[in-house]
Protein backbone atom coordinates (compact mmCIF):
# COMPACT_ATOMS: atom_id res chain seq x y z
CA UNK A 1 0.00 0.00 0.00
CA UNK A 2 1.58 3.62 -0.32
CA UNK A 3 1.86 5.89 1.99
CA UNK A 4 1.77 9.96 2.55
CA UNK A 5 4.61 11.76 4.94
CA UNK A 6 2.74 13.79 6.72
CA UNK A 7 3.31 15.92 9.99
CA UNK A 8 0.77 15.17 12.60
CA UNK A 9 -0.23 17.42 15.95
CA UNK A 10 -0.03 15.28 18.78
CA UNK A 11 -0.76 18.05 21.02
CA UNK A 12 0.72 21.84 22.11
CA UNK A 13 4.24 22.19 20.73
CA UNK A 14 4.24 18.60 19.34
CA UNK A 15 4.80 18.05 15.66
CA UNK A 16 5.49 14.30 14.51
CA UNK A 17 6.29 12.86 11.45
CA UNK A 18 4.07 10.05 10.64
CA UNK A 19 3.20 8.11 7.55
CA UNK A 20 0.07 7.38 6.51
CA UNK A 21 -1.86 5.39 4.30
CA UNK A 22 -3.36 6.58 1.20
CA UNK A 23 -7.04 6.47 0.78
CA UNK A 24 -9.46 4.70 -1.50
CA UNK A 25 -11.29 7.37 -3.62
CA UNK A 26 -14.66 6.67 -4.10
CA UNK A 27 -17.45 8.46 -7.39
CA UNK A 28 -17.47 11.76 -5.05
CA UNK A 29 -13.82 12.21 -3.22
CA UNK A 30 -10.64 13.16 -4.64
CA UNK A 31 -6.89 12.69 -3.32
CA UNK A 32 -4.66 16.36 -3.75
CA UNK A 33 -0.96 15.97 -4.44
CA UNK A 34 0.37 18.76 -2.39
CA UNK A 35 2.64 21.24 -4.16
CA UNK A 36 2.95 24.10 -1.49
CA UNK A 37 0.45 24.73 1.67
CA UNK A 38 0.64 28.40 3.05
CA UNK A 39 1.05 29.08 6.82
CA UNK A 40 -0.69 32.05 8.56
CA UNK A 41 -1.13 33.27 12.12
CA UNK A 42 -3.75 30.52 12.86
CA UNK A 43 -1.06 27.64 12.38
CA UNK A 44 0.56 29.36 14.87
CA UNK A 45 -1.58 29.62 17.76
CA UNK A 46 -3.01 26.26 17.01
CA UNK A 47 0.62 25.23 17.23
CA UNK A 48 0.69 26.42 20.73
CA UNK A 49 -2.41 25.29 21.53
CA UNK A 50 -4.73 28.03 21.82
CA UNK A 51 -7.57 26.77 19.19
CA UNK A 52 -9.96 24.78 20.57
CA UNK A 53 -9.13 21.34 18.26
CA UNK A 54 -9.08 17.94 18.57
CA UNK A 55 -5.34 16.18 18.55
CA UNK A 56 -3.82 14.34 17.19
CA UNK A 57 -4.25 15.73 13.28
CA UNK A 58 -2.72 17.11 10.29
CA UNK A 59 -2.76 20.91 10.57
CA UNK A 60 -2.42 22.91 7.25
CA UNK A 61 -5.42 24.64 5.81
CA UNK A 62 -4.06 26.47 2.87
CA UNK A 63 -3.58 23.72 0.06
CA UNK A 64 -2.54 24.13 -2.86
CA UNK A 65 -1.93 20.89 -5.27
CA UNK A 66 -2.55 19.02 -8.13
CA UNK A 67 -5.37 15.62 -8.57
CA UNK A 68 -3.39 12.73 -8.03
CA UNK A 69 -7.29 10.57 -8.49
CA UNK A 70 -11.20 11.88 -8.55
CA UNK A 71 -14.16 9.90 -8.85
CA UNK A 72 -15.94 10.50 -12.03
CA UNK A 73 -18.97 12.37 -9.84
CA UNK A 74 -16.52 14.85 -8.06
CA UNK A 75 -14.41 15.74 -11.33
CA UNK A 76 -18.14 16.60 -12.63
CA UNK A 77 -19.33 18.64 -10.14
CA UNK A 78 -15.73 20.10 -9.33
CA UNK A 79 -15.22 20.74 -13.28
CA UNK A 80 -11.88 19.56 -12.43
CA UNK A 81 -9.90 16.53 -13.36
CA UNK A 82 -6.44 14.33 -13.28
CA UNK A 83 -3.31 16.64 -13.09
CA UNK A 84 -5.37 19.79 -12.42
CA UNK A 85 -4.29 22.36 -10.47
CA UNK A 86 -6.33 23.37 -7.99
CA UNK A 87 -6.72 25.78 -4.92
CA UNK A 88 -8.72 24.05 -1.69
CA UNK A 89 -10.20 26.24 0.66
CA UNK A 90 -9.56 25.69 4.43
CA UNK A 91 -13.64 25.30 5.21
CA UNK A 92 -15.37 21.64 4.09
CA UNK A 93 -19.13 23.33 4.85
CA UNK A 94 -22.34 20.86 4.50
CA UNK A 95 -23.60 23.15 2.30
CA UNK A 96 -26.91 22.70 3.50
CA UNK A 97 -27.52 24.24 6.55
CA UNK A 98 -28.86 27.60 7.35
CA UNK A 99 -24.99 29.63 8.02
CA UNK A 100 -24.08 27.59 4.19
CA UNK A 101 -27.13 28.75 2.63
CA UNK A 102 -26.47 32.48 3.67
CA UNK A 103 -22.85 32.15 2.32
CA UNK A 104 -21.53 31.96 5.99
CA UNK A 105 -20.06 28.65 5.53
CA UNK A 106 -17.26 29.08 7.50
CA UNK A 107 -19.46 29.09 10.74
CA UNK A 108 -21.00 26.00 9.50
CA UNK A 109 -21.74 23.72 12.66
CA UNK A 110 -22.98 20.36 11.05
CA UNK A 111 -20.50 18.27 11.75
CA UNK A 112 -20.24 19.35 15.24
CA UNK A 113 -17.25 21.71 15.27
CA UNK A 114 -15.49 23.67 13.26
CA UNK A 115 -15.02 21.34 10.04
CA UNK A 116 -12.10 22.23 8.18
CA UNK A 117 -8.74 21.10 6.21
CA UNK A 118 -6.45 20.83 9.00
CA UNK A 119 -8.95 20.88 11.64
CA UNK A 120 -10.35 17.40 11.51
CA UNK A 121 -8.71 14.89 14.15
CA UNK A 122 -6.97 11.89 12.75
CA UNK A 123 -9.22 9.52 14.22
CA UNK A 124 -11.98 10.56 11.30
CA UNK A 125 -10.88 8.63 8.38
CA UNK A 126 -9.43 8.55 6.06
CA UNK A 127 -7.18 10.84 8.94
CA UNK A 128 -4.99 12.86 5.63
CA UNK A 129 -7.15 16.11 5.88
CA UNK A 130 -4.60 18.37 6.56
CA UNK A 131 -1.97 20.49 4.33
CA UNK A 132 0.89 19.58 5.95
CA UNK A 133 1.21 16.12 4.15
CA UNK A 134 2.11 14.72 0.70
CA UNK A 135 -1.31 13.77 -0.20
CA UNK A 136 -4.36 15.16 1.04
CA UNK A 137 -8.00 13.58 0.90
CA UNK A 138 -10.59 15.85 -0.61
CA UNK A 139 -14.08 14.95 0.32
CA UNK A 140 -17.48 15.56 -1.74
CA UNK A 141 -18.18 18.78 0.78
CA UNK A 142 -14.82 20.12 0.13
CA UNK A 143 -14.69 23.30 -2.52
CA UNK A 144 -11.60 23.83 -4.93
CA UNK A 145 -10.74 26.26 -7.67
CA UNK A 146 -8.41 25.49 -10.61
CA UNK A 147 -5.22 27.99 -10.40
CA UNK A 148 -3.43 27.94 -13.74
CA UNK A 149 -0.56 25.75 -13.89
CA UNK A 150 2.10 28.42 -14.81
CA UNK A 151 1.83 30.19 -11.93
CA UNK A 152 5.13 29.70 -9.61
CA UNK A 153 3.50 27.63 -6.63
CA UNK A 154 4.95 30.76 -3.76
CA UNK A 155 2.48 33.26 -5.24
CA UNK A 156 -0.08 30.75 -6.14
CA UNK A 157 -0.35 29.18 -2.86
CA UNK A 158 -1.41 33.32 -1.67
CA UNK A 159 -4.53 32.49 -2.73
CA UNK A 160 -5.62 32.11 0.74
CA UNK A 161 -4.23 35.35 2.78
CA UNK A 162 -5.64 37.30 -0.61
CA UNK A 163 -8.78 35.92 -0.55
CA UNK A 164 -9.39 37.30 3.24
CA UNK A 165 -8.34 40.46 2.03
CA UNK A 166 -10.91 40.88 -0.41
CA UNK A 167 -13.86 39.16 1.86
CA UNK A 168 -12.53 41.58 4.83
CA UNK A 169 -11.42 44.62 3.41
CA UNK A 170 -13.49 44.40 0.15
CA UNK A 171 -17.23 42.10 0.23
CA UNK A 172 -17.96 42.66 3.90
CA UNK A 173 -17.12 46.21 4.46
CA UNK A 174 -18.43 46.86 0.60
CA UNK A 175 -15.21 49.03 -0.18
CA UNK A 176 -15.58 51.02 -2.87
CA UNK A 177 -14.25 53.87 -5.58
CA UNK A 178 -14.19 57.13 -2.86
CA UNK A 179 -13.53 55.06 0.45
CA UNK A 180 -10.49 55.80 2.65
CA UNK A 181 -9.42 52.76 3.91
CA UNK A 182 -7.62 52.32 7.50
CA UNK A 183 -5.88 49.23 8.16
CA UNK A 184 -4.49 48.08 11.96
CA UNK A 185 -1.81 45.83 11.34
CA UNK A 186 0.96 45.40 8.72
CA UNK A 187 1.34 41.41 9.05
CA UNK A 188 0.27 39.23 6.02
CA UNK A 189 -3.74 40.08 6.34
CA UNK A 190 -3.12 44.01 6.58
CA UNK A 191 -1.01 43.59 3.60
CA UNK A 192 -3.46 41.09 1.63
CA UNK A 193 -6.28 44.14 3.05
CA UNK A 194 -4.25 46.83 1.32
CA UNK A 195 -3.71 44.95 -1.82
CA UNK A 196 -7.14 44.19 -2.00
CA UNK A 197 -8.96 47.33 -1.61
CA UNK A 198 -6.43 48.92 -3.95
CA UNK A 199 -7.66 46.60 -6.59
CA UNK A 200 -11.08 47.65 -5.58
CA UNK A 201 -10.74 50.97 -6.45
CA UNK A 202 -10.50 52.67 -2.46
CA UNK A 203 -9.04 56.16 -2.51
CA UNK A 204 -6.86 56.71 0.48
CA UNK A 205 -5.48 53.49 2.15
CA UNK A 206 -3.31 54.16 5.34
CA UNK A 207 -1.71 50.96 7.68
CA UNK A 208 -0.71 51.56 10.84
CA UNK A 209 2.21 49.12 12.87
CA UNK A 210 4.67 49.42 15.70
CA UNK A 211 8.19 50.69 15.32
CA UNK A 212 9.82 47.43 14.81
CA UNK A 213 7.27 47.12 12.17
CA UNK A 214 9.12 49.19 9.92
CA UNK A 215 10.18 46.91 7.42
CA UNK A 216 6.53 45.58 7.12
CA UNK A 217 4.97 49.48 6.97
CA UNK A 218 7.52 49.55 3.91
CA UNK A 219 5.76 46.65 1.89
CA UNK A 220 2.33 48.22 2.62
CA UNK A 221 3.38 51.47 1.35
CA UNK A 222 4.75 49.29 -1.81
CA UNK A 223 1.46 47.22 -1.99
CA UNK A 224 -0.70 50.41 -2.66
CA UNK A 225 -0.86 51.95 0.67
CA UNK A 226 -0.84 55.98 0.61
CA UNK A 227 0.11 56.70 4.30
CA UNK A 228 1.20 54.79 6.93
CA UNK A 229 1.50 55.52 10.88
CA UNK A 230 3.85 54.40 13.95
CA UNK A 231 1.46 53.72 16.38
CA UNK A 232 4.74 53.92 19.07
CA UNK A 233 6.04 57.15 17.81
CA UNK A 234 2.57 59.15 16.32
CA UNK A 235 -0.76 60.36 17.44
CA UNK A 236 -2.56 58.39 15.44
CA UNK A 237 -6.09 59.79 16.22
CA UNK A 238 -4.80 62.90 14.88
CA UNK A 239 -2.82 61.33 11.94
CA UNK A 240 -6.14 59.60 10.72
CA UNK A 241 -7.81 63.15 11.14
CA UNK A 242 -5.25 65.00 9.43
CA UNK A 243 -5.27 62.34 6.27
CA UNK A 244 -8.75 62.26 6.36
CA UNK A 245 -9.67 66.18 6.10
CA UNK A 246 -10.94 65.75 9.62
CA UNK A 247 -13.38 63.25 8.42
CA UNK A 248 -12.05 59.72 9.62
CA UNK A 249 -11.46 56.65 7.48
CA UNK A 250 -14.39 55.36 5.63
CA UNK A 251 -13.44 51.77 6.07
CA UNK A 252 -11.22 50.25 9.24
CA UNK A 253 -10.09 47.13 9.24
CA UNK A 254 -8.48 45.51 12.77
CA UNK A 255 -5.99 42.81 11.37
CA UNK A 256 -3.60 43.31 14.55
CA UNK A 257 -2.40 40.44 16.18
CA UNK A 258 -3.94 39.71 20.13
CA UNK A 259 -3.49 43.15 21.09
CA UNK A 260 -7.43 44.54 22.43
CA UNK A 261 -6.81 48.25 22.55
CA UNK A 262 -7.06 48.91 18.74
CA UNK A 263 -10.28 47.68 18.63
CA UNK A 264 -11.45 50.73 20.91
CA UNK A 265 -9.14 52.80 19.03
CA UNK A 266 -10.83 51.85 15.85
CA UNK A 267 -14.02 53.73 17.26
CA UNK A 268 -12.02 57.04 17.45
CA UNK A 269 -10.58 56.11 13.73
CA UNK A 270 -13.92 55.61 11.75
CA UNK A 271 -15.63 58.01 9.73
CA UNK A 272 -19.76 59.21 9.93
CA UNK A 273 -21.44 56.23 8.86
CA UNK A 274 -18.11 54.05 8.53
CA UNK A 275 -17.68 50.61 9.11
CA UNK A 276 -15.33 48.99 11.51
CA UNK A 277 -14.34 44.87 10.50
CA UNK A 278 -12.80 43.15 13.42
CA UNK A 279 -11.03 40.31 11.79
CA UNK A 280 -8.48 39.74 14.88
CA UNK A 281 -8.83 37.40 17.38
CA UNK A 282 -7.49 38.51 20.85
CA UNK A 283 -8.15 35.48 22.76
CA UNK A 284 -11.79 36.01 24.18
CA UNK A 285 -10.36 38.70 26.22
CA UNK A 286 -12.76 42.03 26.30
CA UNK A 287 -11.82 45.27 25.15
CA UNK A 288 -10.75 47.60 27.73
CA UNK A 289 -12.01 51.86 27.34
CA UNK A 290 -14.88 50.60 24.62
CA UNK A 291 -16.49 53.65 24.38
CA UNK A 292 -19.97 52.39 22.57
CA UNK A 293 -21.34 55.80 22.90
CA UNK A 294 -18.85 56.57 19.42
CA UNK A 295 -20.93 53.96 17.72
CA UNK A 296 -23.92 55.85 18.17
CA UNK A 297 -23.71 59.31 17.78
CA UNK A 298 -20.98 58.17 14.13
CA UNK A 299 -23.76 55.49 13.64
CA UNK A 300 -21.06 53.33 12.69
CA UNK A 301 -21.54 49.74 11.61
CA UNK A 302 -18.97 47.12 13.67
CA UNK A 303 -18.92 43.81 11.15
CA UNK A 304 -17.10 40.84 11.98
CA UNK A 305 -15.30 38.86 9.86
CA UNK A 306 -14.70 35.04 9.89
CA UNK A 307 -12.70 32.68 7.39
CA UNK A 308 -12.51 33.21 3.32
CA UNK A 309 -15.66 32.29 1.34
CA UNK A 310 -15.84 31.44 -2.65
CA UNK A 311 -16.40 35.06 -4.08
CA UNK A 312 -13.17 36.34 -2.06
CA UNK A 313 -11.08 33.29 -3.22
CA UNK A 314 -12.16 33.53 -7.00
CA UNK A 315 -10.95 37.33 -6.87
CA UNK A 316 -7.57 36.57 -5.43
CA UNK A 317 -7.08 33.92 -7.61
CA UNK A 318 -7.83 36.05 -10.65
CA UNK A 319 -5.44 39.05 -9.04
CA UNK A 320 -2.74 36.14 -8.64
CA UNK A 321 -3.55 35.02 -12.22
CA UNK A 322 -3.33 38.67 -14.00
CA UNK A 323 0.16 39.26 -12.69
CA UNK A 324 -0.55 43.18 -11.99
CA UNK A 325 0.90 43.23 -8.35
CA UNK A 326 4.23 42.11 -7.56
CA UNK A 327 3.24 39.92 -5.09
CA UNK A 328 6.38 37.59 -5.52
CA UNK A 329 8.32 40.19 -3.14
CA UNK A 330 6.48 39.05 -0.42
CA UNK A 331 7.38 35.47 0.08
CA UNK A 332 10.15 35.69 2.67
CA UNK A 333 10.44 31.51 3.45
CA UNK A 334 9.77 28.52 2.17
CA UNK A 335 10.69 24.79 3.93
CA UNK A 336 10.54 21.39 3.13
CA UNK A 337 8.13 19.25 5.08
CA UNK A 338 10.47 18.29 7.51
CA UNK A 339 11.10 21.88 8.87
CA UNK A 340 7.48 22.52 9.21
CA UNK A 341 8.08 23.05 12.91
CA UNK A 342 10.66 25.72 12.00
CA UNK A 343 8.13 26.89 9.70
CA UNK A 344 5.85 27.99 12.42
CA UNK A 345 8.29 29.10 15.03
CA UNK A 346 9.50 32.04 12.68
CA UNK A 347 6.31 33.07 11.53
CA UNK A 348 4.95 32.81 15.27
CA UNK A 349 8.46 35.56 16.12
CA UNK A 350 10.15 32.92 18.53
CA UNK A 351 13.62 32.90 16.11
CA UNK A 352 15.57 35.63 16.25
CA UNK A 353 16.45 37.69 13.71
CA UNK A 354 14.25 36.15 10.73
CA UNK A 355 10.67 37.67 10.17
CA UNK A 356 8.67 36.23 8.38
CA UNK A 357 5.65 37.84 5.47
CA UNK A 358 4.31 34.81 3.69
CA UNK A 359 5.87 31.45 4.60
CA UNK A 360 5.07 28.27 2.68
CA UNK A 361 5.89 24.51 3.35
CA UNK A 362 6.06 22.26 0.28
CA UNK A 363 5.38 18.90 1.11
CA UNK A 364 7.02 17.42 -1.69
CA UNK A 365 10.57 18.14 -0.72
ZN1 LIG B 1 -4.47 30.49 7.39
ZN1 LIG C 1 -23.58 23.95 6.75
Amino acid sequence: MRTSRAIVQEGPRRLVPHDLPLPDIDDQSALLKVEACGICGSDAEQYAGLLPVPFPLIPGHEPLGTIERIGDGAAKRWGVDVGDRVAVEAPIPCGRCRVCLAGRYPMCRARGSFFAHGYVPLSRAPGLWGGYAEYLYLEPCALVHRVRPDIPPEVAVMFNPLGAGFRWAVDIPDTGPGDTVLVLGPGQRGIACVIAARAAGADTIIVTGLTRDAPKLALARRFGADHVIDVEQEDVRRRVKELTDGRGADVVIEVSANAPEPVAEALHYVAPGGRIVLAGVKGFRSVPDFVSDLIVMKEAKILGAFGVTSPAYASAIRLIESGRVPLAELHTHDFPLADTERAIQILAGEVEGETSIHSCIFPQR
